[in-house]
């Protein structure tokens, strides 16, 4: 079996870097977009035109790829992206989430330690993360390869760099990209550069139009205002439609915040992955370097006016554009023989629970708040009266977590509160169930979605009660939409793996996101520094 692996892997790098036989691909290129579900590429895919399609046309698509865990965020994703790793049992738990040992309320890459330099940063890094990344197994047997990388939100850069890159840049709602002095002493000049040229407030007066010609719109979306669409500007009347500028009373930092909503954000970052190859030479020898790239706009837009949406059919065809002129610049700047492609997304997401509902006439919706709130304010009530309170518990959102020793003082039994809970939150239409945490770490494969949230579960930080809701179902009111689920419109994304001269092709076997980075360090030639639960594709890369 070993000696067949080898020739396999020498087959794949010949085939995948076919020009240049003997070597590795100089540059490999993750590229994640925020929010991108596979029913939403897969809707769009005859209308791109560009990168997109570069990608596809020139790839190895994976058309059943899914995040095999059950909170699908941010965070998680792009920790399970860079590292190969479920994000649970490695303690990345949600992007925020109540810290039961700490007693507070944290952030997934914050790190006090970490200093802002010179330009304005939260204290942020993947020092307290439990993992490496393909970035760091590559730096560990070639410490000259070059590692970056670069996204709108910290998160996504921190989570797929890893431990040990050259540098992770994000962009800090204020007006600039930066970083923090766990990765440099000093910002690097082109930075700076790059940031004075920036001129976020120059935007004030810039209307965000829609380009996408009226007959692909109506082969698309819906109409252009839809109930259900966060109206974010001139929104005194509801009114969630083109074009959408900047309010004349916003102050500065509304704007430079705001930017982030907007489609040029991912042509910065992806400007701004540019700057990085030709300022840091990445890809000009033999030694393979790794540039990771997070369009983050997409996640925003997704969220406000759902996926069916003009705004985002528009951002996404302009995404593909921005995306066709990065990989023109690589072929000018490394020539696209010597790179491999890699493009995903850290989670989908539920389409507009009115577009689920009205337009795909499934059962769905959005959970009635006050219901909700009364419902739980009736379950507090049977525990007060049973053990005169229920301060014994900590609620976060819908996550509860018990003081078992106040429990013990006061003999209460976790299984009375566990079902009083159950009994009462499940009645509320749209809830599916509260998840006990010590039912979750023993979940099968025989319930996907039990078991996505199994490799979500760590056996001390996570709630004692978890609540997933139906199908279909969110909490957010009253208007966008969002992600979190096991469900297929949360989990399933895109994965392709592309370069010059692949031909293009789909495969239907079922794969994972944590086998991405596994993949690249096999690609790489490298090996994980740690336990990982992803395999390598590789085998299926070359596969007839
Ligand atoms: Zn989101």
């Amino acid at each position: 079996m070993f000696d067949i692996k080898k020739i396999l892997l020498l087959i794949t790098i010949l085939l995948i870097v076919a020009c240049k036989p003997e070597q590795k691909p100089r540059l490999v290129v993750v590229i994640s977009v925020d929010h991108f579900a596979h029913f939403v590429y897969d809707h769009y895919r005859p209308a791109f035109t560009g990168g997109f399609k570069w990608l596809e046309d020139h790839g190895t698509s994976f058309e059943n790829a899914h995040h095999e865990h059950g909170y699908c965020a941010t965070g998680p994703g792009h920790f399970v992206i860079g590292s190969g790793l479920h994000p649970g049992p490695a303690g990345v738990i949600g992007n925020y989430w109540y810290d039961r040992i700490q007693k507070k309320d944290v952030y997934c890459v914050e790190d006090p330690d970490a200093k802002e330099l010179d330009i304005p940063a939260y204290s942020v890094s993947y020092d307290k993360i439990n993992g490496t990344t393909s970035g760091d197994w590559l730096k560990a047997v070639s410490p000259e390869a070059k590692v970056y990388g670069v996204a709108c939100k910290d998160r996504s850069s921190i989570m797929m760099s890893g431990k040990n890159p050259d540098l992770a840049v994000w962009y800090n709602w204020r007006g600039s990209f930066t970083t923090t002095d766990y990765y440099t002493e000093t910002i690097p000049t082109w930075l700076s550069e790059f940031n004075n040229n920036l001129n976020i407030l120059s935007y004030r007066d810039s209307i965000w139009n829609n380009a996408v010609e009226p007959s692909l719109l109506a082969e698309y979306t819906h109409a252009d205002s839809f109930f259900g669409e966060t109206d974010r500007f001139q929104d005194s009347t509801y009114s969630p439609v083109f074009p959408i500028g900047f309010e004349a009373e916003w102050d500065d930092a509304k704007i430079k915040n705001e930017i982030a909503g907007r489609p040029w954000m991912d042509r910065m970052t992806l400007d701004l992955a540019a700057t990085i190859v030709r300022e840091t030479d990445m890809g000009q020898d033999k030694t393979p370097d790794i540039l990771n790239i997070g369009l983050s706009t997409q996640d925003l837009l997704a969220h406000y006016y759902g996926p069916f949406s003009h705004e985002v059919m528009d951002h996404l065809l302009k995404v593909d554009g921005y995306l066709m002129n990065f990989i023109d610049f690589l072929d000018q700047e490394v020539g696209l023989e010597n790179v491999v492609f890699v493009m995903t997304a850290d989670h989908g997401g539920l389409p507009l629970p009115e577009h689920w509902t009205h337009i795909q006439h499934k059962y769905g919706g959005r959970v009635d708040e006050e219901h909700y709130m009364a419902t739980r304010a009736r379950a507090y009530g049977e525990l007060d009266s049973l053990y005169g309170t229920h301060d014994f518990i900590h609620r976060k959102g819908s996550s509860y977590f018990y003081n078992f020793s106040m429990m013990d003082s006061l003999n209460v039994e976790q299984s009375v509160v566990d079902s009083i809970l159950q009994s009462c939150m499940e009645s509320v239409e749209g809830v599916y169930r509260l998840y006990t945490k010590t039912e979750l770490m023993a979940a099968t494969p025989d319930d996907y979605r039990s078991y996505r949230l199994r490799n979500f579960m760590h056996p001390e930080l996570s709630p004692d009660l978890y609540t997933l809701v139906e199908e279909g179902w969110l909490f957010r009111n009253p208007y966008g939409t969002s992600h979190s689920t096991p469900y297929d419109y949360d989990s399933h994304v895109p994965l392709v793996f592309s370069s010059v001269n692949t031909p293009p092709r789909q495969l239907m076997d079922s794969v994972a996101t944590v086998d991405l980075a596994v993949t690249i360090g096999d690609l790489l030639g490298v090996e994980p520094l740690n336990r990982v639960d992803g395999k390598s594709l590789l085998p299926l890369l070359i596969s007839e």
